[in-house]
Parts: structure tokens; sequence; C-alpha cells
């Protein structure tokens, strides 16, 4: 009988010994990202991530903000880890995402890190950005299972990943939580620094997807595993909510769980933008709104209060 978690199951056959030593052994040249930068992360030699060989982690915390079935009642414990592989003029998370606040944990300090938020209650641990990183959270795992870690790992992404990396966690990560933030090249360029975004990230959903076509919930509604795809509206169009709705649900599924999120706010660099430079109408999400019923995409969360964190139960109404 296979354990839940599934990285108990990887965990016990070597697997995830495997899969993480090889992710850390490819740092030499580091190609863990669409990016390709090939600098040796080993010797602390860094690339656009500007990380080296140690995970650099900003904070910790238990997050109740999250999507209902991730937060749940007893929050998620959420690891916010510092740089970035993409370079978003907007990002909220600019301070440590960015300009790379934070410090280095050894792989023994992040197992603790994770035994501490499941000690805490949380319902699972949620790995922001971690794409980067991804190497040595998979070492960390291997400490923190053998030291009594049960709870799923959420995988909780920008979307800038490649899906043969992505197909080596099949086994390893449970849930997805990945954004598509644009249907167009030359914005994902323009207003991430992320060459060719629309072609890896498709790739990496389908490949998400294609592990856990069925995303399933407990009886107190929190995810268990599958994918749920976030899409954060940005003003006059420019995350191109269309063409990735197309793409969802002519590509993977009607099915699939869509959290389209409202609280775009210009920050850090956006205000060089002019189609960025303001926050979201309400109108604006109202039509993001339209556009996932048009192509049947119900099943997901919509935003309680406009522009807030808040998120409504399972399953937009049509208006
Ligand atoms: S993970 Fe960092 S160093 Fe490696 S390819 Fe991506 S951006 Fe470059």
């Amino acid at each position: 009988m296979p354990e839940y978690p599934v990285y108990l199951n990887a965990y016990k056959s070597g697997k995830l010994k495997k899969t993480a030593d090889a992710l850390l052994a490819s740092l030499k040249s580091c190609s863990i990202c669409p990016r390709h930068c090939k600098v040796n992360r080993l010797k602390n030699k860094t690339g656009f991530c500007k990380t080296g060989a140690l995970a650099k982690c900003f904070s910790f915390m238990v997050h109740h903000g999250e999507e209902p079935p991730v937060s749940g009642t007893r929050g998620s414990g959420t690891i916010f880890f510092s740089n970035c592989n993409m370079g978003c003029v907007y990002c909220q998370n600019y301070e440590f995402s960015q300009l790379g606040q934070g410090r280095e944990y050894t792989f023994e300090e992040l197992a603790k890190i994770m035994l501490q938020l499941q000690e805490q209650g949380c319902h699972n641990i949620n790995l922001v950005t971690p794409t980067h990183v991804l190497p040595q959270i998979l070492k960390s795992l291997e400490i923190a299972a053998a030291g009594g870690l049960k709870i799923p790992l959420v995988y909780n992404t920008g979307g800038y990943e490649l899906a043969e990396v992505i197909g080596m966690l099949e086994g390893v990560i449970d849930i997805y939580l990945a954004d598509s933030r644009y249907g167009d090249d030359r914005a994902a360029q323009e207003l991430s620094c992320a060459p060719d975004y629309v072609k890896h990230n498709r790739e990496a959903l389908l490949e998400m997807y294609r592990q856990s076509p069925q995303a399933e919930f407990n009886a107190e509604g929190l995810i268990r595993k599958g994918l749920i795809i976030r899409h954060l509206v940005l003003p006059n169009g420019a995350s191109g909510t269309e063409k990735v709705m197309e793409f969802i649900a002519a590509k993977l599924s009607p099915d699939v769980h869509i959290s389209l999120m409202s609280q775009y706010l210009p920050y850090y660099l956006a205000k060089a933008h002019p189609q960025i430079q303001r926050r979201l109408k309400k109108e604006e999400y109202d039509q993001a709104q339209e556009i996932l019923e048009r192509y049947h995409l119900l099943n997901g969360w919509i935003q309680e209060s406009y522009g807030e964190e808040r998120f409504a139960g399972v399953n937009i109404k049509p208006k």
C-alpha cells in the first residue's frame, strides 16, 4: 500500500536520495530552469537567480491567506525562499525575491524548519519560489523525512520551469500550486524577463497535470494531490488571460482547479511600465471571470473581495 505523502515512499525506496543527488550534482553546470546559466553553483558561482550552493530563505510562517484547500483551518507551513529565476518588475515580494534579503540555510536547518512547521500544526509545507533551490529542498527533505516529516509538500511556483525537471518530481511532490502568468511571450519578456515563458510554462503544466490529472481533496476540503493553477490578472490585459484559459481548457481539462487572483498592485519597478503602473480595475477582474465562464473553467476560486487576498469557496459561479 503506497504511503501518503508520496515522498515517504520515495524516501524508503531510495528514489528521493537518487533524485536529490542527481539534481544537486547538476548544479555544477546549472541548467535546472529554462535559463541554462551553466554556472558552477557548487562553487558558489551564481547565475540569474543569484543563488549558490545553499538555499537562502527570507522567512517561514503559518500562512492563512492561501486558497482554502491549502490553508485549511490550521494554516499552510510556508517557506519563502530568497531570489527567483524570474525577474517580475511588479513582484510583491521583491525585497527578498528580487533584492535577495534573507540568509543561507544548511540542509539540516531547512529540514528543522519543515519539522517545526509540522509541529505547529500546519497542513502542509508550502515551498514558495522553489525552482532555483529544488536540489537543496530535496536534500533537506531527506533529513526531514528521516526525522518524521509526514505532511505533504506544496510546490508553489511562478511556473518558469523545465518539464523534464518537473518530471523528476513524480513520486516526490503531491501538490502543485503553479502560476500561469502570461499568454504572450512579449509581455513575459518585458515584465518578468522570462524568455519563452509561454512554451516552458505550458510544457511544465502539462507534466504536472499528467502526474495527477484528478485533484483529490480530503473530508475537510484540503487538497491531497493534484494541480491548482494560479493566474494573477494584470491591468490592460497584460497577463493574456484569454490565451491562458484557452490553453488550459483545450490541452488540460475544464476540470482543472484555477485560482483567479485580483490583488495586483504596482510594486517594485512597475511604475516604469505604462501598461501596469496602476492597480487592476474591477471591470478587468469581471472580464477575466467572464473568460473563465466562457471556457467552462468553473472549478476553483475567485477572490471574495476584489483587490484583496481572500478567496471565495470552491466553484467559480457563473454570473
Ligand atoms: S536555477 Fe538559477 S543558475 Fe540555474 S539555470 Fe536557473 S537561473 Fe540559472
